[in-house]
């Protein structure tokens, strides 16, 4: 399991007493941490740093360790700063300043020096949070009792990130064929992902895909036909459209775990050696955490599965979705999202049927998909644009709602959302901002989440929702 370090700063100038105080204050911090994070997160002391040489230590075992995330630290006394500087700049890892003391309440009867002496973190994590400014060491604060509801939760919350963001360095992304067709928010500066997100954008030609596809055995696609009539309804007679589908699905299973990938992209562009475009193949993927791009969208591929790591463990769906079309009745307006065929099998607020149809496009076989109405409530829809010399993340909060009608006629998965605070600020915002028209919606993150993953990565970040004004757009998108 992954885990955080936890590092208490004192020095030592107050003597073995007081550090045998710090240390024992400590572990107990992080047993009660232990305890509230069960499942998500394991936390473990490193000795407390009294001098320059012990932080490095600390800092340097956080960085090689592979299974932690993140780093916490707190003051428990007053820690002269300059002893943290070589150590912060051994870590590359997210880090979280616990604001914080050992006691909730003033002793004010008991109080005297030596107490004021053990319990300075009002003093320390000042000292603490300069240098951290100072280096401009990319950071979250945490502050309040440590064991205050709030307090817990945001530490919860930067688990989850923590273990997105680590996940986000370990994020190979498979593109088949190239950017599609002239698009131009889809593409950008892969290299410069790869320093700031550690995204590793490989291109492989379909070919290789295609013969991993042809040489799928007939048990092998038994199996796999066998998992989707579990999981969904056949609603189709066309089986052998279905079962193309499914030697993709394996195909790309087998091709995922050669090179160790963990999201990718298609176009139907360029499917050389393919029948169909991946439908049901792609769709059951996504809902196995596999990132997924349309039309050679490596962003965004990438981002969906960062997205799914941090929502891993929480109620709701996350995944690639696309804008489409409007309803723009006044005073209702709503957007049906959806894409050709590709929305995560994980927003299915029925059980999905599988179906086959034409595409429409793209000059190839009907391909089967995975038809569905989408989940509804409150959520989030977050886009990673590039803008030449920096990335921008844009997050509008959203309500995914339920059809207000039949759709007999349109044969794909539909996730419908209403925009904040209203269609024109929001939508108009969005467009100022230059989102996407692809995007990752999530009903399971929220924007503080996507707020601590911009702060932690050093992204610029838009956010729109119930508090974007008029006057905003005037302000922000000059
Ligand atoms: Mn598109």
């Amino acid at each position: 399991m992954e885990k955080l370090y936890f590092i208490v700063g004192s020095q030592d100038l107050y003597g073995e007493e007081c550090l045998k105080q710090v240390a024992a204050d400590a572990a107990e911090m992080v047993s009660f941490l232990n305890e509230k994070l069960e499942g998500t997160i394991a936390v473990e002391l490193l000795p407390t740093v009294e001098t320059s040489a012990v932080c490095v230590q600390d800092m340097r075992k956080a960085q090689m360790d592979d299974e932690c995330v993140g780093v916490i630290t707190w003051m428990h006394t007053f820690s002269p700063a300059k002893m943290w500087i070589k150590g912060l700049q051994e870590l590359r890892k997210p880090l979280l300043h616990l604001h914080t003391q050992a006691n909730e309440k003033l002793p004010y009867a008991t109080i005297d020096m030596d107490f004021m002496n053990l319990n300075q973190s009002a003093h320390g994590d000042r000292e603490y949070g300069y240098i951290l400014a100072r280096m401009g060491v990319p950071h979250e604060v945490a502050a309040g009792f440590y064991q205050q509801n709030s307090v817990v939760e945001k530490i919860c919350r930067f688990a989850n990130v923590a273990k997105a963001i680590a996940q986000s360095h370990n994020t190979r992304i498979a593109t088949f064929g190239n950017n599609m067709r002239d698009v131009a928010v889809t593409d950008g500066n892969r290299l410069e992902c790869e320093i700031k997100y550690g995204w590793e954008v490989k291109y492989y030609g379909i070919g290789e895909l295609a013969d991993l596809v042809a040489a799928v055995t007939r048990e092998e696609l038994d199996q796999k036909m066998a998992e989707y009539a579990e999981k969904y309804t056949m609603a189709t007679d066309n089986v052998e459209a279905v079962r193309e589908q499914a030697k993709y699905e394996i195909g790309l299973e087998k091709f995922i775990r050669k090179y160790g990938i963990t999201a990718f992209t298609d176009t139907f562009q360029d499917l050389h050696g393919l029948r169909q475009l991946p439908g049901i193949a792609a769709q059951n993927l996504m809902a196995k955490g596999i990132g997924f791009g349309p039309e050679g969208d490596y962003k965004i591929s990438a981002l969906s599965s960062v997205l799914m790591k941090m929502a891993e463990g929480r109620d709701g769906a996350t995944g690639f979705i696309e804008d489409y079309t409007y309803d723009l009745t006044p005073g209702q307006e709503l957007e049906l999202a959806s894409h050709m065929l590709e929305v995560p099998a994980s927003f299915a607020a029925t059980k999905p049927e599988i179906q086959v149809h034409p595409l429409g496009i793209g000059g190839k076989e009907d391909p089967a998909r995975l038809v569905f109405d989408g989940v509804t409530g409150d959520g989030i829809q977050v886009t990673l644009i590039d803008m030449g010399d920096h990335f921008r993340i844009v997050c509008a909060d959203i309500e995914l709602v339920k059809q207000p009608e039949p759709m007999p006629n349109l044969p794909v998965a539909r996730i419908m959302y209403r925009h904040k605070p209203n269609f024109e600020i929001g939508t108009a915002a969005w467009c100022y901002a230059g989102g996407a028209h692809h995007a990752v919606v999530s009903t399971a993150l929220t924007r503080t989440d996507i707020a601590m993953f911009a702060r932690l990565t050093g992204t610029e970040l838009i956010t729109i929702g119930e508090d974007t004004t008029e006057a905003d757009l005037q302000k922000f998108f000059m």
